[in-house]
């Protein structure tokens, strides 16, 4: 479509929109027209969740990308994102521990410095539907204790726990309700078997994938994959995705996994895909250590069964922050439009090439 016709017919949908919108009011009683729901201070449902979030508006109208419009976001999809790895929670800053409030000031500085958050499942898949101008950040929380997660006594979230602090950040605005969590199954530490508390633990599973939060594995026993024998890895692989697909119920599939001590087996190919007994299982995404930005999902550099992670302490959020920030064109910034990908012709030799494959709408600038 030429300017002037897309012009018209933005011009065009939005008058019938508001038409709608009269009629709409007129008929419900609306009175003061539209009505959509700020967040509430409580997220307990999904809908609500996604109610200021524009990525979840279908009936949003994207304006078809164009070199000039991808240039003038300065889009670099082909730039580095972070990936942040937290484990436990607690009152005492620990080198696996943060405390609610240190918590609180990652997500704040995150937002401050322009990133969005996504699950890992849809950075491996590229769908990283955020606004344009902002930098994918993936939250990661390995080992499942119940700091990530808790329920108070009188059902209601402990504030101080990961997920209430996120939903905060929901609330506050110019976040969503997105970061993937790795569960233990079996382990010594009750605490650490998909949350504690066993009595809402289905409860918390199910919760979690309302609300938009992915939920991963990390094996059953936190299994050391570089030392066991490939039987028990691929039984862990698939008991471990059986069981949290069984609790969560509803068709939902486990697709990601974070390798405890970030011990890879000797070959990824038991991670791609495997079977014990009737359990067929095929990780998509596998997590490592390590403390480089990520490469885009949409460059031949990125190894979707080795993502690496930076630890989610101050230092190492610091750090990453300010070497992206030094190198601005080793920055991946969304043009907003989860269909295309858009990119500066030059980019740094270290973000890789374009695979031929991608299926997708290019826009070079
Ligand atoms: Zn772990």
């Amino acid at each position: 479509m030429r300017r002037d016709k897309v012009f018209r017919f933005v011009i065009l949908t939005f008058a019938i929109g508001a038409f709608i919108g009269l009629i709409g009011g007129l008929a419900f009683g609306g009175g003061s027209g539209r009505s959509t729901p700020r967040q509430s201070a409580k997220t307990s449902d999904h809908s609500q969740a996604d109610a200021t979030d524009p990525s979840a508006d279908t009936s949003t109208i994207y304006e078809p990308m164009t070199p000039e419009r991808a240039k003038a976001i300065g889009a670099n999809e082909m730039g580095r994102l972070l990936v942040l790895m937290y484990h436990h929670f607690g009152p005492e800053e620990a080198e696996w521990t943060r405390t609610p409030a240190n918590f609180r000031s990652d997500l704040a500085l995150l937002k401050a410095e322009g990133f969005y958050p996504v699950n890992v499942r849809d950075l491996v898949t590229g769908n990283i539907d955020i606004p344009a101008g902002k930098t994918p950040v993936v939250l990661t929380f390995d080992d499942s204790s119940s700091g990530q997660y808790r329920i108070l006594d009188d059902g209601a979230i402990d504030p101080d726990c990961a997920v209430a602090i996120m939903q905060q950040a929901v609330d506050d605005g110019d976040w969503a309700s997105r970061a993937s969590f790795f569960c233990l199954i079996d382990v010594d530490s009750r605490d650490r078997e998909i949350f504690g508390q066993e009595s809402v633990r289905k409860e918390k599973l199910r919760n979690l994938v309302d609300w938009g939060y992915e939920v991963g594995s990390h094996t059953v026993t936190h299994l050391d994959l570089s030392k066991a024998s490939e039987e028990e890895a691929v039984k862990q692989l698939a008991q471990s995705k059986s069981i949290l697909e069984g609790l969560i119920g509803n068709s939902y599939e486990v697709t990601s996994l974070a390798i405890p001590f970030g011990s890879y087996p000797e070959s990824d190919s038991i991670l791609a895909g495997g079977r014990y007994e009737d359990i067929t299982y095929a990780y998509t995404a596998a997590l490592s250590l390590g403390a480089v930005p990520c490469p885009s999902p949409f460059s031949t550099e990125f190894r979707p069964l080795h993502i690496p992670r930076i630890r989610g302490s101050a230092d190492f959020i610091t750090d990453a922050i300010k070497a992206l920030k030094k190198n601005p064109g080793m920055r991946y910034i969304s043009d907003g439009d989860p269909i295309t990908i858009s990119a500066p012709h030059d980019l740094p030799t270290e973000l890789g090439k374009l695979p031929d494959d991608l299926g997708r709408q290019i826009i070079r600038y």
